[in-house]
């Protein structure tokens, strides 16, 4: 759909059309959480907004990786920002206020659902064009069994390919623009035999059969099972669209990891945005020469 709008007439610049609220618990303080969406104006970018302080959903206010990414400035901080971000991004709503009244985001049953069909009704259309972070060049990160590739695409992308210690494999998925309902209902996932770390280290205290798939070595704990037998690599692809987003804009580009997860992409969002910057100086620099 974008492609066609792109190539047929500019694409304009999103609000929600009115105030909107989410709550529930956070998955990783336990705590009850209320978020409230306001609409801004153009060009006002997608922002946080908790005690008095505005956070600007941007890779610079990143705080933590481990387990959810994180944002935080001037001491206050928000968990879990990434499945909001991320239908964010795929909706395209580009200017948008998320007042923040709890820790943590909530996170509803673990996938980006609810937030997609609430939000998706709720879009307008402004009046400026749009502005994509276009991937302009070939990065690749390896960080030790983890890889990332990105490179140039009229189009937002994304493979993920998992490797994973039980039933599932090996598993590949591929998001292609236009196919949102295939990665927003995947929720999030973890293994039985991590989940005595994860609470040792302070973290998944909200967690339940609720709102996180939880896998065994040859089973699924969820009385229903799997949404899609590739339900955690469908999860994989909705994590990275939502850390992709904190670039500031949203990106047209093609991305393939393996493997990987939220620091991993923290890394890769840091590399595109320093490339781009570099790159920016550069054409400053040639206008100034050439003025
Ligand atoms: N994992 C795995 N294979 C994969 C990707 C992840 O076995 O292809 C494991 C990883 O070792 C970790 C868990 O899944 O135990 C969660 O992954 P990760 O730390 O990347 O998730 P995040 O913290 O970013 O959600
Ligand atoms: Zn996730």
């Amino acid at each position: 759909m974008n492609l066609a709008i792109k190539k047929y007439g500019m694409v304009r610049e999103k609000t929600i059309g009115e105030t909107l609220s989410f709550e529930g618990i956070g998955i990783h303080t336990g705590e009850k959480t209320r978020i409230v969406l306001h609409p801004e104006e153009e060009g006002k970018g997608v922002r946080f907004y908790k005690e008095g302080i505005f956070i600007p959903a941007n890779y610079r206010f990143v705080v933590n990786t481990n387990h959810s990414t994180d944002l935080g400035r001037e001491g206050v901080v928000i968990k879990t920002v990434e499945h909001l971000l991320a239908v964010l991004h795929l909706l395209e709503i580009t200017n948008l206020t998320v007042e923040v009244k709890g820790p943590e985001i909530p996170i509803l049953d673990g996938s980006g659902q609810e937030f997609y069909e609430v939000l998706k009704d709720s879009t307008v259309y402004q009046n400026r064009e749009i502005e994509y972070f276009e991937i302009k060049d070939t990065v690749e990160i390896l960080n030790g069994k983890a890889y990332v590739k990105a490179e140039p695409s009229e189009s937002l992308e994304i493979t993920y390919e998992g490797e994973f210690n039980n039933f599932l494999g090996k598993q590949s998925f591929t998001f292609l623009e236009g196919n949102e309902e295939e990665i927003v209902l995947a929720r999030t996932f973890c293994f039985d035999w991590e989940i005595e770390y994860i609470k040792k280290a302070g973290l998944g205290k909200g967690g339940s059969l609720e709102n996180t798939l939880v896998l065994g070595k040859e089973k699924v704990y969820n009385p229903d099972g799997l949404r899609f037998k590739d339900e955690p690599v469908r999860h994989k692809v909705f994590d990275i669209v939502g850390d992709l987003y904190l670039l500031g804009k949203p990106v047209k580009g093609k991305i393939y990891s393996f493997r990987g997860g939220h620091s991993l992409n923290y890394k890769l969002v840091k590399k595109l945005a320093e490339i781009e910057k570099s790159q920016r100086l550069k054409i400053k620099e040639v206008a100034q020469y050439t003025a």
